[in-house]
């Protein structure tokens, strides 16, 4: 595997791989790497002939009270994971190659982000459409792995595709959970012991809302029982319950079509999200 910092050394390699006619795979990640991302490392491996795996906190993304400066990081952790799991290429560029100087066109998101995370943080899909077109045009990939844990991230991606033309197949992975049902998530590290007790409890609720589902309970009933069960819980508090069709994310009575039920949950140093689609 190669680590590659530089946009123009990106550039040359993979105008090489394509001459030769070779499949590029795309894993974007804000690194601290963990089984999550290894999927989607695995999942590029089998389906493409080479791989790239990008490391980059972006700032973007991130509103002015974030947790930019505490999110997790280990370049030397995330090269060996990205080693050892089928990364044929790590590309890890520094903020000033990625954001030389204020862009003079912005790109902002106007479908699916009137909801859950595109409601509670603002401007942060903006950041995610800008950095990952700045990636696309950069990296070329034919393919792009995405994790379903960071759904609606999925849909505005899906949307940027088309509406935008990349010839690039979405390709979307199941989230991968601790044994105990915590989606796993860099921002793991950041709960403390209580918390991670507790934590589980988050996909548990979301499972007895499925179940509650299949019973024939209304879209109603079922938010109002969840955010409920939340509120029960020791530590914590709730930053959204939503159940809405997918990818669309709009609200529904019923569950006549592809459904999201989704929350996010504030603990004190650490904001987690999860989801179930049925
Ligand atoms: P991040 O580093 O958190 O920006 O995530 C990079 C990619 O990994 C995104 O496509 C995420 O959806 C995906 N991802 C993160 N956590 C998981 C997980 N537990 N299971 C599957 N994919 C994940």
């Amino acid at each position: 595997m190669i680590v590659v910092e530089t946009i123009g050394e990106m550039q040359s390699y993979i105008k090489e791989q394509k001459q030769n006619g070779f499949k590029v795979g795309f894993v974007p990640t804000m690194g601290f790497l963990h089984e999550g991302h290894v999927s989607l490392m695995h999942r590029a491996n089998q389906e493409c002939d080479i791989v790239v795996t990008s490391i980059f906190v972006n700032p973007t993304q991130f509103g002015p009270n974030e947790d930019f400066e505490r999110y997790p990081r280990d370049f030397e952790w995330d090269e060996r994971i990205a080693k050892d799991n089928g990364s044929d290429v790590l590309f890890y560029p520094s903020s000033t190659q990625m954001y030389p100087n204020e862009a003079g066109t912005k790109l902002t998101v106007t479908k699916r982000t009137n909801r859950l995370c595109g409601e509670k943080r603002p401007g942060h899909f903006d950041g995610v459409v800008t950095v990952l077109t700045k990636l696309f045009h950069i990296i070329q990939p034919d393919r792009a792995y995405f994790g379903q844990k960071d759904a609606q991230q999925v849909a505005v991606v899906d949307d940027l595709i088309n509406s935008y033309f990349f010839p690039i197949e979405l390709v979307v992975c199941p989230t991968i959970r601790e044994e105990d049902g915590l989606a796993k998530s860099s921002r793991n590290v950041n709960l403390n012991d209580d918390e991670r007790q507790i934590a589980p409890k988050l996909y548990e609720a979301l499972n007895e809302a499925r179940e509650k589902a299949q019973k024939g309970e209304t879209v109603f009933e079922i938010r109002q029982a969840l955010s409920d069960t939340l509120d029960r819980l020791e530590r914590g508090e709730t930053d959204y319950v939503e159940i809405l069709s997918y990818p669309e994310l709009e609200p529904i009575k019923t569950f006549d079509q592809k459904t999201i039920i989704a929350l996010a949950y504030r603990f004190e140093s650490a904001r987690l999200i999860d989801n179930i689609i049925i």
